[in-house]
């Protein structure tokens, strides 16, 4: 029997990019999905990034990673979303044709080396000595060195429409029910979560005249640091509300949701919510937004973003014909919740191994999160920890300062989640060093260090650095007259100087811009960083380092200081029982999460800073003796 070094179950997101790491890392990869039509398959909305997410996207870029190139190929809407607001929170969202995106990341798999494609229902994980030594599937059994398990929503998944409910792991597809029950055999605790999707309609039936337009960013801003050309036709999303008649709908109906009913048990996520939860939760708001955004180039469907639900399919029909555009509208396919189980991430290692069987990896929503997003951040993660771990290299682990992704990994396995965990700016805490402009500068050299990413586009990394500190320098050590700089800075509203100073000076002015300070004292006229790409990407990193220079000075102590308790190692056999003064509530926590340094015990819930104290002179005491 062949034995691969590692078998993926799943080929999602997370699947795809564990994948394609271990088969990058010159591993002899397998990756199995039910179906090899739905590689790649975006299960709910067609649209990658946004708010916090894209902050992944970038890192996972920047690492090696495929989602942002597949994005790219695949966009037909690029925006920068909140661009008013400061860097650390601007975020880039791409509407996807969800037919390319599945075409081009299957493509991608299909061509990469060492990576096989199999289609085959997964139904059991073997285990021998507390290792994993392989599956068992309807094709028959594998053999594989390391397992990285990135099953979705499939898990024990039940669709529910109404108070009709049907075992599925998307619509259309069939469940995953062995996996599941292998999984709790190997005595994996599990729960169960729920998310949910809208109707999506037929556009000629949609009335978009009734509607707000929002058009693509010229020029489409790109996911990928390394995608030259955006090709795709770009298309406008459009807006339209529900409004207090469709409320009524839905309250009216309330019985009859699955949701209100009781037939749901599983928690759905709070950030993204159904529609008939939100008109519950929010009573007295008289209309919620719905975006109307396009399937793809070639299709006819729109998808109604806002209005997720799993009422009946005759009341979803009396929703949409509430809303103004849609009067006439035709709905392609109805909504519906599922419901599945995941697995307690707290039972995971900070590299995704799990804790109690060696060379087993899970990853994505399996995990207890939700978006495509976080599900290929820890596929990434898994994929390159199953490979450093067969060539007996160093585990890779970001910490919370260096990327959204530690901040991902490290709130799920110390703090686990009781329902599905989505990424936002606020859960990092140094977002202002974690900027999505900045993930090149900060990952990219890792991600050469593993062999993801080639020795060409790092060589653009270093060019793009020296650019940067060679301009910053010639701003900082630059004088300007008082009569070269005063008639721009009238201009601009701006107080003028009575004496020299210098552009860097200038430039921390709130009023001014780097074209501004380009004009008063250009750079040199053959330097690169004045041409084509690379030169509005030079611009951005020396306007942000220089303008939020303050900000970005103390977030770097603060995360200094951080990195100092981060640094303190805790072994994973440490002995906690008979630490003086530990109570046995906080041992017991300890011993849960077995964390692997002073900084994550610090921040699992309910361990105290005394608690901390008292840990950290134990660890003192063992390391002496
Ligand atoms: P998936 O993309 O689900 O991929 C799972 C893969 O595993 C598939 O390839 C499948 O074939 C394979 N597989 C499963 N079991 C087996 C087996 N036994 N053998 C072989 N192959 C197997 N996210 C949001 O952010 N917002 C939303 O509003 C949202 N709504 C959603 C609504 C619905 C109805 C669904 C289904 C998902 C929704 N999601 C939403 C979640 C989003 O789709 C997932 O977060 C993301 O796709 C997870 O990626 P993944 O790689 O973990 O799993």
């Amino acid at each position: 029997m062949r034995i691969y070094d590692i078998i993926v179950i799943g080929a999602g997101h997370a699947g795809c990019e564990a994948a394609l790491a271990g088969a990058r890392m010159g591993l002899e990869v397998a990756i199995f999905t039910m179906s090899l039509d739905t590689i790649g398959q975006m299960s709910c909305n067609p649209a990658v990034g946004g708010l916090g997410k894209s902050h992944l996207v970038k890192e996972i870029d920047a690492l090696g990673g495929e989602m942002a190139r597949v994005t790219d190929k695949a966009g037909i809407q690029f925006k920068v979303l909140n661009k008013s607001k400061g860097p650390a929170v601007w975020a880039t969202r791409v509407q996807c044709d969800r037919l390319l995106y599945r075409r081009f990341m299957r493509e991608t798999l299909q061509s990469q080396e060492n990576l096989d494609i199999k289609e085959a229902m997964v139904r059991n994980i073997l285990i021998e000595n507390g290792r994993v030594l392989g599956i068992e599937t309807s094709d028959g059994a594998y053999r594989c060195k390391a397992l990285v398990v990135a099953t979705g929503t499939f898990l024990n998944g039940l669709i529910h429409v109404g108070l009709e409910s049907i075992a599925s792991g998307r619509a259309g597809e069939p469940p995953s029910i062995e996996l599941s029950q292998s999984l709790k055999e190997l005595g994996f605790r599990m729960g169960r979560l729920k998310t949910g999707t809208p109707p999506r309609l037929a556009a000629k039936s949609i009335d978009f005249s009734q509607m707000g337009i929002q058009e693509s960013d010229i020029p489409p801003p790109p996911m990928s640091l390394f995608t030259k050309e955006i090709k795709n036709p770009l298309l406008p999303c459009y807006i339209t509300y529900t409004n207090e008649n469709t409320h009524k709908i839905i309250l009216d109906n309330l019985k009859l949701s699955p949701l209100y009913s009781g037939i749901i048990k599983g928690i759905g996520p709070r950030y993204c919510p159904s529609i008939e939860d939100k008109v519950v939760r929010f009573r007295d708001k008289r209309r919620h937004q719905i975006f109307l955004e396009p399937e793809g180039i070639d299709s006819d469907e729109y998808y109604a973003n806002g209005i997720s639900t799993s009422l009946p399919r005759d009341v979803q029909i009396k929703i949409v014909k509430s809303i103004a555009g849609l009067e006439e509208a035709e709905i392609r396919r109805f909504g519906y919740a599922i419901e599945y189980d995941f697995v307690y991430p707290q039972q995971l290692k900070p590299t995704l191994e799990t804790k109690h069987i060696e060379g087993l990896f899970l990853a994505g929503q399996i995990n207890g999160t939700s978006g495509y997003e976080e599900a290929a951040a820890q596929g990434l993660i898994a994929g390159i920890n199953a490979g450093v771990r067969i060539k007996n290299k160093e585990p890779f682990l970001l910490r919370r300062d260096e990327a959204y992704i530690g901040v991902l990994i490290d709130d799920l396995v110390t703090k686990g989640t009781n329902e599905p965990y989505r990424m936002f700016t606020s859960r990092a805490e140094y977002r202002l060093l974690l900027r999505q402009d900045n993930a090149d500068l900060r990952l990219m050299e890792k991600g050469f260090n593993l062999g993801l990413i080639n020795k060409e586009e790092f060589n653009q990394l270093l060019e793009k650095k020296a650019l940067i500190e060679a301009e910053i320098k010639r701003i900082r050590s630059t004088r300007v007259k008082p009569d070269v700089v005063n008639p721009v800075l009238v201009r601009l509203g701006g107080t003028p100087i009575k004496e020299d100073t210098t552009l860097y000076q200038l430039l921390k002015r709130p009023e001014v811009r780097y074209s501004d300070i380009a004009r008063i004292s250009a750079p040199n006229p053959n330097s690169p960083s004045l041409e084509g790409e690379l030169a509005q990407d030079v611009i951005r990193q020396v306007e942000i380092q220089i303008k939020y220079e303050g900000y970005i000075e103390r977030q770097v102590e603060a995360a200094e200081r951080f990195k100092r308790i981060e640094e303190k190692e805790i072994t994973q056999d440490f002995a906690y029982k008979g630490i003086p003064g530990l109570s046995k509530e906080i041992v017991e926590k300890l011993e849960e999460v077995r964390p692997i340094n002073l900084g994550q015990a610090s921040r699992i819930p309910g361990v105290t800073p005394a608690a901390i104290l008292l840990l950290e002179i134990a660890l003192e005491r063992h390391r002496r003796c």
